[in-house]
């Protein structure tokens, strides 16, 4: 079970090779760029073989990532505490909704969306990492929501880790500020910032600069170009597949996954590396569609991002995109560098040929409107008595458009409904009903601290945290 030699690398390829506890404990690549395994590990094909368990496939996609990195049992450990706030037995179960059509469903764990899966793990892998290494961690992140919830339940009262979430106030929905707030947690800091969710970044970036913080120990960010948290959402792909030939169906499906910074499709990508059969991916994307355009239109340029009912998806520059051309360019780190330098500085890059080729032979990309989006809520009540968020909206639109007499579809569906009433309401005509870990958020005390959109402002809050 040891890992490649090569260990982690960077996309940008100025970085000395690292093992995965150091990836997962930086997140980024001093280099600035994203870490990537030096080489893709393979899957059996008995491991999507049908009825087999959650922890077993997770076991089989994730350990050849750790190697001997972490003490041994820490993977069995992290997978034990994720499925036990899981509700169904196969953790993502996967739901037929018509001939060669599914849903893999990924919201059924303790803030009812997909970032539980892969935050959970990260957690309880950081926190082993921590013990073995004797260090102390404090993680700062922004969060439009779904984020910050996701990441107070995963950390909250972890040893030897801290955690502080700016979040805007008054412009997260009331399910997503007492997820975030009602945790009875003195490791965790909620900030909310008088201001936007741009300038809750510009405030984690400069708190993340800031050498003087250091002092605790590490300082770090728990966004999704972490590697452990990608490798988190391998597992479910596996486990979609061998729902499937629980089911019948062997023929090797084509993945739609509703997409923002592309690292939940990128897991995909990854697990269609290591040997697993799919037939293709789809990224569906909302307006703000940076990626459909560099996909469809070799032209990979910013806009600025607005505001849709698929909020978890407004992203402009998904910080995924990187990996995947990584790939494409065959593991050029110094194109790759170059291509994303150049788009940092002008705000554009045309994409080459070749590599667009390599990508458009992986992934398609399709943009999805709101009229479309809010149809498709409907629709997907209406055919098959199913109450969807508007991210699955998104994806299931694609979904429909994609050709099906080759093999079955899959859309994943990322988010509980509930979390997302005020949209899906108005086009159902009834609330969603909420499940139970929403339900249970009930009136408890909230916590959190409200501050100006200000660098003095945030730092005086970090430094009064004792956590
Ligand atoms: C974060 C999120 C997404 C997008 O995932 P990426 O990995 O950023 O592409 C989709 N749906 C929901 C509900 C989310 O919270």
């Amino acid at each position: 079970m040891t890992f490649s030699p090569d260990g982690y690398i960077s996309t940008r390829g100025d970085t000395a090779p690292t093992d995965f506890a150091e990836a997962l404990l930086r997140g980024m690549a001093p280099d600035g760029g994203l870490y990537m395994p030096g080489a893709w590990p393979t899957l059996e094909p008995q491991a999507w073989a049908p009825g087999r368990g959650y922890s077993a496939m997770a076991v089989d996609a994730m350990s050849p990532f750790i190697g001997d990195a972490l003490p041994a049992g820490a993977l069995k450990r992290a997978l034990d505490r994720l499925t036990a706030g899981f509700i169904p037995p196969e953790v993502t179960p996967l739901r037929r909704l018509e001939d060669d059509l599914y849903m893999l469903e990924l919201f059924h764990g303790p803030t009812a969306a997909f970032k539980d899966l892969a935050m959970q793990l990260a957690a309880a892998l950081a926190s082993e990492a921590l013990a073995a290494s004797g260090e102390n961690l404090t993680l700062v992140t922004a969060t439009s929501g779904d984020t910050g919830a996701a990441a107070v339940a995963a950390f909250a009262n972890t040893d030897r880790i801290r955690l502080i979430v700016l979040h805007p106030h008054e412009r997260v929905s009331a399910v997503q500020r007492r997820q975030m707030t009602t945790v009875d947690a003195d490791n965790v800091l909620n900030l909310a910032v008088r201001g936007d969710f741009d300038d809750c970044q510009r405030l984690v970036k400069g708190l993340l600069s800031d050498e003087t913080l250091r002092a605790h120990g590490r300082f770090s960010s728990v966004n999704s170009i972490n590697w452990a948290r990608l490798a988190g959402q391998i597992p479910y792909y596996v486990s979609a597949v061998s729902q499937l030939a629980a089911m019948g169906e062997s023929r090797a499906p084509v993945f739609v996954v509703p997409t923002g910074n592309f690292g939940d499709a990128f897991a995909g990508v990854a697990a269609r590396k290591m040997g697993l059969p799919v037939a293709g991916f789809v990224a569906a994307v909302n307006r703000n569609d940076a990626l459909a355009r560099a996909i469809n239109h070799g032209l990979y340029a910013r806009k600025a991002a607005v505001e849709t009912a698929s909020v978890s998806m407004d992203v402009q520059a998904p910080s995924n995109f990187e990996r995947l051309v990584f790939e494409a360019s065959r593991r050029d780190a110094a194109a790759t560098a170059a291509l994303f330098q150049t788009f940092a500085a002008e705000g554009s890059v045309t994409m080459p040929p070749a590599f667009l080729a390599a990508i458009r032979a992986e992934v398609s990309a399709v943009s999805v409107d709101e009229p479309t989006t809010r149809d498709q809520i409907g629709h997907a009540h209406a055919a098959w008595g199913q109450v969807v968020c508007p991210h699955t909206a998104v994806a299931l639109s694609a979904a429909r458009g994609v050709d099906r007499s080759l093999g079955p579809v899959i859309a994943l569906s990322t988010a509980h409904p509930a979390k997302f009433g005020k949209d899906v309401a108005p086009v159902l005509g009834f609330d969603p009903d909420p499940p139970k870990v929403i339900r249970d958020l009930g009136d408890r005390a909230e916590r959190f601290e409200v501050i100006d959109a200000d660098a003095d402002a945030a730092l005086a809050a970090v430094r009064g945290f004792g956590g």
